[in-house]
């Protein structure tokens, strides 16, 4: 036996009062989307995908936002950059230090060697020509054993250099300035 056909039950928008199928052709077909996904999805197929695609749109920007806002917050807990030499070694900040060396080459032939002035804004060419006047003798800029540059004094000026130093350059102070002798790294003060 079949069924009585149920009487249609008409319902009309809620937003337009249209019936459903014309809310399209309505006065405002945008403020009908809502209520058509809710109350008539199958007259209206496509508003459910559009409605979904929506959704998914707000949900990234909202992700993106969170994201954003995560980043901003971690910035402060950045790990302090590193400064890295090619290769990858890490530079070590440099001990602000002025060595001074004695060296005898030719077993007759001495040589006071001063390592670090640039460390302290002093530039090498005009230290060096600032100790050769002042000594009396030779100096000059060269590049050390590990190709860093020092100032070559001639002669045995060791003692007299670090007066010399502090007077001429007074950002260097006299406890940054060490003697290496017999191997080890002595104060000069
Ligand atoms: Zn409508």
């Amino acid at each position: 036996m079949a069924e009585k056909p149920q009487p249609l039950h008409v319902v009309y928008c809620g937003v337009c009062g249209l019936p459903p199928e014309y809310c399209e052709f309505g006065p405002d077909f945008e403020k009908c989307k809502p209520w058509l996904i809710q109350n008539a999805p199958d007259l209206y197929p496509d508003l459910l995908k559009e409605a979904e695609a929506k959704a998914k749109e707000a949900d990234k920007i909202s992700g993106q936002l969170q994201s954003t806002s995560i980043s901003d917050g971690s910035s402060a807990s950045k790990p302090e950059e590193v400064k890295r030499l090619p290769g990858g070694k890490v530079k070590k900040k440099e001990k602000q230090e002025i060595i001074i060396e004695k060296v005898t080459r030719n077993k007759r032939k001495c040589i006071t060697t001063v390592k670090g002035l640039e460390l302290f804004g002093v530039k090498l060419s005009d230290a060096s020509k600032k100790l050769g006047k002042k000594f009396a003798t030779g100096a000059s800029v060269v590049k050390g054993p590990t190709e860093k540059e020092q100032i070559d004094v001639q002669g045995d000026i060791a003692y007299d250099i670090v007066d010399f130093i502090t007077e001429t350059w007074p950002d260097v102070p006299e406890a940054a300035i060490y003697f290496i002798e017999d191997g080890k790294k002595v104060p000069a003060v």
